[in-house]
Formats: structure tokens, sequence, C-alpha cells
């Protein structure tokens, strides 16, 4: 029988055999597959190409694979005798950002969002970097099957970056029709250097929600504003008012963030709008605290227009949400345990909590009952450094989070992984994180 929980030194030994063609040949392969995403980005919802790839790759390792699930999700199925099915998820779309790093493999395309406007698009985030570690690792596992036993579930998901993505998968049957994962492991890179891999048991990213508000005004001629409604001056009360959520309302002992991201109106200087628009991001660590508040943003954005008059409700959307990455203090433990085996000494590091967030906790818990049937499905997130030694030694600062404020952080168009040692690193992370949770070979 197979046994459930190897000895570490047992499993970083069966590591280094699946890892052992991870040589410079193979790391150069793995970095054609991520310069060509690189080169070739797709915005959230518009992953064809990638979703192509992604299903190329894993047909030719023998997964069987499925197509088009919740747009172009792709799952790629790995039987390897009796043991725990273990799914190992990267996320595949691109953002709306002009690419500056000047990199020779640097995106210039241009593609038209859901909103009707051509936007140029990049890989800002880092998600090319996360599936091409996905097919490494699982073109290393389908090699080496006499290394281990279980069902390896390869995912890849579109559209992470509007939390649309995971839900979707789920509620296109990914774990009724395809299979059902025992554990679900993923991992993002972030400005650390190269070679980390950071940890953090519990909740590790923000539950985050965008919000967007149209104030309802009266227009009219600039020179005559006791005619008319001004709704940039509402939005512009409305905009201060809500720094009091975080400043005034919220248990200095909590984190949260209220921030208005984007605010649009008029066109004219000697013309007073209709409308103004506010983009508003919420972001904290307990889905309570979420709640509390978008019903602060709720209340804010209603009172400040009916305090000038508005002739209408402003009209208040939540139109983006992602939960709290948790991840599953036992099975988050076991896979530090493994990186802190397999890893050189120093590389594995406790994270910080982070702000950004994920729709991957829609995989775990977050999702059980809502997305998926049964019993909620573990989680274990880890993070993976990208920016070269170079920049890290000379980014100003003493500490990590002085010299990350230096380093270009995802999203921004100067973000680039320092490719070779990021991919290394990630499939290593992803295949001795699989294998701890999958069984040992029966004998
Ligand atoms: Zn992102
Ligand atoms: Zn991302």
């Amino acid at each position: 029988m197979p046994t459930a929980e190897p000895r570490e030194d047992e499993l970083v030994g069966r590591a280094r055999t699946v890892l052992a063609p991870l040589g410079a040949g193979y790391l150069d392969e793995i970095e054609a597959i991520y310069t060509d995403l690189h080169r070739n980005p797709e915005l959230s919802g518009q992953e064809e190409r990638t979703a192509a790839v992604a299903a190329d790759h894993l047909e030719k390792a023998g997964f069987e694979v499925v197509t088009g699930i919740g747009g172009h999700g792709v799952a790629g199925v790995l039987r390897n005798g009796e043991g725990p099915v273990v799914m190992l998820r990267a996320d595949m779309d691109a953002l709306p950002v002009r690419e500056a790093t000047g990199l020779a493999y640097a995106s210039d395309r241009r593609a038209v969002d859901d909103d009707g406007e051509e936007v140029p698009v990049a890989h800002a985030c880092g998600h090319d970097a996360h599936l091409s570690s996905l097919l490494a690792a699982a073109t290393l596992l389908a090699g080496s099957r006499q290394s281990w036993s279980g069902t390896v579930l390869a995912v890849a998901q579109p559209a992470e970056e509007t939390g649309a993505g995971a839900p979707a998968m789920l509620d296109a049957g990914l774990y009724r029709d395809v299979v059902k994962p025992d554990i679900a492991l993923a991992q993002h890179v972030v400005p650390l250097p190269v070679g980390i891999v950071g940890h953090r048991v519990g909740p590790m990213m923000a539950a985050s929600a965008v919000v967007r508000v149209r104030i309802h005004g009266r227009g009219g001629h600039s020179s005559a504003p006791q005619a008319t409604i001004d709704p940039v001056v509402i939005a512009a009360h409305v905009v201060t008012r809500l720094q009091t959520i975080v400043a005034r309302e919220t248990d200095p002992a909590a984190c949260a963030v209220v921030s208005v991201g984007s605010i649009h109106a008029g066109t004219k200087a000697n013309v007073i709008p209709e409308t103004a628009e506010l983009g508003i991001s919420v972001r904290c660590y307990d889905t309570a605290l979420q709640g509390g508040l978008l019903e602060a943003v709720h209340r804010i954005v209603t009172a400040e227009a009916a305090a000038a008059g508005a002739p209408r409700e402003p009209e208040i959307e939540v139109v983006e949400g992602v939960p709290v990455n948790d991840n599953s203090p036992a099975d988050t433990e076991r896979v530090r345990a493994t990186h802190q085996a397999y890893f050189n000494d120093g590389c594995v590091v406790e994270m910080p909590l982070l702000a950004a967030s994920e729709d991957f906790p829609y995989f775990g818990a977050a999702g059980a009952g809502a997305h998926y049937e049964g019993d909620p499905v573990p989680t274990v997130y880890w993070v993976v450094g990208s920016a070269s030694f170079d920049a890290w030694l000379s980014a100003p600062g003493d500490t990590p989070q002085e010299k990350v404020k230096h380093l270009p952080v995802n999203h921004s168009p100067q973000f680039a992984p320092d490719p070779r040692p990021t991919l290394l690193t990630a499939s290593e992370a992803l295949v001795t994180a699989a294998l701890t949770h999958l069984a040992s070979p029966a004998h």
C-alpha cells in the first residue's frame, strides 16, 4: 500500500529523481515556453491561444485533457495508481498594461477589452511564469511515474485578474465532471529575490472587492453653478469621506484598505457634467469585516449624494470580489517542511500578510457549497521570488520591505521576472509540493 505521509528525506530523494531532467537543456525548453507566452499575452477571458499552448503540452506529456471549462479553462488529468488527487493550478491571463521592461521578448500586443476599448496587453503579473512552471512540473511528474502514486490534476485557469475564472471553472463542473482533488496547490511570483519561497499558514492574501459607483448630478454651464448639481464636487467629497472608513470606523488592530483607483467625470472645463464615476477597491483579511466595509462605502456614497441634493440615488455595484486566500494549516506546514528540506538554508521564508488578492480560494473552502458540492478542498498557496539578484542588491534599503518598495511590483509596466532562476524555483516548488501530497509509489 502507498504510504500517505512519506518522511522528508525519502521525499526529497524522490523529488531529486523527478527533478533530475531539469538541467540546462530542459530549462531552455521551459524558458522558450515562457518567452512565447510573454510575447503573446491575452486579457482575462480571452486566453484562447494560451489555453491551446497549455492543452497541447499537457496532452504531449500524457495527460487526459479537457478544454473550454468555464471559458478557456483547461484541465489535464494523469492517473497513476492509488493515492490522493493533487491539483496544481496556474493562472493564464495578462493585464491591460503597456509593457515598459525593454526586454527583447517584451509584449507589443493590443486587444479590445470588455468595454470595447483597445488597450495594450502585458504579462505584468507573471502568470506566464506560473503556467510555464505548471507545464514543466506536469511533464516532470508524467515522466517519473515510478516515483509517486495517485492522480495529478493540472489546471490552467483563465480570468484570475477579474476574480471570475476560478468560480467559472467550478460552476462548469471541474470537480464534478473531471475530478475533485483532495488538495489544491498554487503559487505566485513576487518581487523577492530569485530562489526564495515564501509561506504563510492561515490567511495570506486579502479579500477584495471592486465597487463601481455612478453619481448623478445635473449638468450645465460652469458660469451658472446655481442651476446645476455638480457631480464632481460630490465625487470629491466621497473620495475624502471614504478615507474615514479605515481611519475612523475600523479597529486599528484589523487591516483594511479602501482606495479610489479611478475617477472619471466631464469633458470640458466650462461644462458641469451630468455624472461622475468612481472605481473603488476594498480589501481586508476577514470576510465579516469585508461586509462592514462595503456597507460603509454604500452609506457614504448615498449620503454624500443626498447631502448635495442629487436628483437620483447613485448606482453602486460590486463588480468583482474574491474571498480571503486562507492556507490550510496542517497541509501548508507539510509543504513548507518539504520546501525547507529541499531548498537551501534560508531560502524558505515566512511571509507577512499580502494586500493583493487571488481567486484561488474558490477552489478551497470559499467555493464549497457555492461553487462545488461536498467537503471543502484544503488549499496551499505560496510565493516564489522573481527579482534578479542584481536588481535586489542594487535596490536601496536594508530590509526586504524597504527593498521591495524600490523594485517593480506585480502589475507595474516594468515588472520583469528574471526568467531562468524564477522558472527553476517555481518548477521545483510545485513538484516538491505535489510529491508531498501524492503517495509514495506502491512496492
Ligand atoms: Zn495580478
Ligand atoms: Zn497574479
